[in-house]
């Protein structure tokens, strides 16, 4: 029989990966704490109604790579800004406090074309800030992500920032953009055209060669934007630039969701491939009003977890290593299996990471498998040891073996382990 193999652009995370992202996991959450923000779970699914709204009909995901179900009802979230925003209004968080700093770890579902970096099910850690309109919140949302970066030793990143106003603001802008780029009809690709209709501010996205230069004398959304929205971007750029924080100003970054406002930005980094971004995330002053809440402006991003597992390997990071076993127990006849099984379970509860053998197998069979889990000490336990009352403990690192009393392996613990040969 064939069999059966995982979804196209999915991963399955073995044991080796597991302890990779529960480190990149814990150093996150460690990270976020610093900076007060509070860790948010929404569900796997939600109403599609809450993303065609919410990120907009018109982009790429919400069109195209949604997952849904239930004569479409439901969808599995492709981004959490949205979830998130959802969940704020719903339990009224905006009584709780003048500001919510919130962050998240989770699995998104996205039905792209599978590609090194891209994947179906992957997974992010980001941040939301509700409630303020304040630049120093900008300034600390890029200081956050860039700040989780270098604590993973990653430093020559291109750290891109722009504004792209309101959606009033964008509205001249636009006009005078598919005014201009209808005049190279001819040589844009089929995807730009159809987005010259519906969604012109993606074209400013493309990596195609030939469109790039003829955007290099387009009209530039900036000049379109109010005092005000500029004022914004400047006082942002300057906070960042007191802080030592290095970035290009893009004035043609954009992004894939029709919720940003204002400040726009995104990490890319040189070890990624074509899908170089690792990080992104902007304003968004508009969605809670947007989603049935009142008017509050707000703030995110998103970092993709394997796209930074990416560059890490690329790096040769040095990753902590798997717990190892501190002792096994190789035993021989079933009495000896027996006090074996159950002196484990008693040296579990008290921390130690001990193993057993399962297969009845021989002594020479169980010391080869010690040394494969690389198990700090082996206890031996056969007839004559049950008799006599009795046992070795042997450590594996040099040999050296000590008898102890049977009664002895009960006390170990993770504080006297070492001192017991
Ligand atoms: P976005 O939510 O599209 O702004 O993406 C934010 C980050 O999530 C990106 O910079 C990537 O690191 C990651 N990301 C987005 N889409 C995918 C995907 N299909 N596969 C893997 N990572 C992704």
């Amino acid at each position: 029989m064939n069999i059966i193999r995982k979804p196209q652009g999915t991963l399955d995370i073995l044991p080796e990966d597991s302890i990779k992202r529960i480190f990149i996991e814990d150093e996150v959450r460690r990270i976020f704490s610093n900076y007060n923000y509070k860790e948010i779970r929404t569900p796997t699914f939600e109403k599609t109604e809450l993303f065609k709204r919410g990120i907009g009909e018109e982009t790429d995901i919400v069109s195209k790579e949604m997952y849904s179900f239930h004569n479409d009802e439901f969808t599995l979230k492709p981004e959490m800004t949205a979830p998130v925003i959802r969940a704020y209004i719903e339990n009224s968080l905006y009584n709780t406090s003048g500001i919510q700093k919130l962050f998240y770890i989770s699995n998104m579902y996205r039905h792209e074309r599978p590609q090194a970096g891209r994947y179906r099910e992957f997974s992010q850690f980001g941040a939301e800030a509700i409630g303020s309109s304040d630049f120093y919140i900008d300034a600390e949302m890029i200081s956050l992500g860039i700040n989780i970066l270098n604590n993973f030793g990653l430093t020559n990143l291109k750290i891109k920032i722009n504004t792209i106003g309101n959606l009033d603001e964008r509205k001249l802008y636009l006009e005078e953009l598919k005014k201009y780029l209808s005049k190279h009809l001819n040589n844009l690709s089929e995807t730009s055209k159809k987005r010259l209709d519906i969604n012109p501010l993606r074209i400013l996205d493309t990596k195609d060669k030939k469109e790039i230069e003829i955007l290099d004398d387009s009209p530039i959304l900036y000049d379109y934007l109010s005092d005000e929205t500029k004022n914004h971007f400047q006082n942002v750029c300057k906070t960042l630039e007191k802080i030592n924080i290095n970035f290009e100003v893009d004035f043609r970054l954009v992004r894939g969701f029709d919720y940003y406002t204002s400040t726009t930005f995104e990490i890319i980094s040189d070890d990624l491939g074509s899908q170089n971004a690792v990080f992104g995330g902007g304003r968004y002053d508009r969605l809670v009003e947007q989603l049935g809440g009142k008017q509050t402006p707000a703030i995110g991003f998103a970092c993709g977890i394997e796209r930074l597992m990416i560059i890490l390997a690329k790096r040769n990071y040095d990753y902590p290593k798997q717990y190892g076993v501190d002792i096994c127990f190789v035993s021989l006849g079933n009495e000896a299996r027996d006090f074996s099984f159950k002196a484990v379970d008693v040296l579990r509860k008290s921390d130690i990471i001990c193993e057993t053998d399962y297969l009845n197998r021989s002594i020479k069979a169980q010391m080869k498998e010690a040394n494969k889990l690389n198990s700090k000490y082996v206890i031996i336990i056969g007839e004559s040891e049950l008799s006599s009352g009795k046992c070795t403990i042997k450590r594996m690192s040099d040999g050296e073996e000590k008898e102890i009393p049977l009664e002895t392996i009960y006390k170990i613990n993770k504080s006297n382990l070492h001192s017991i040969v």
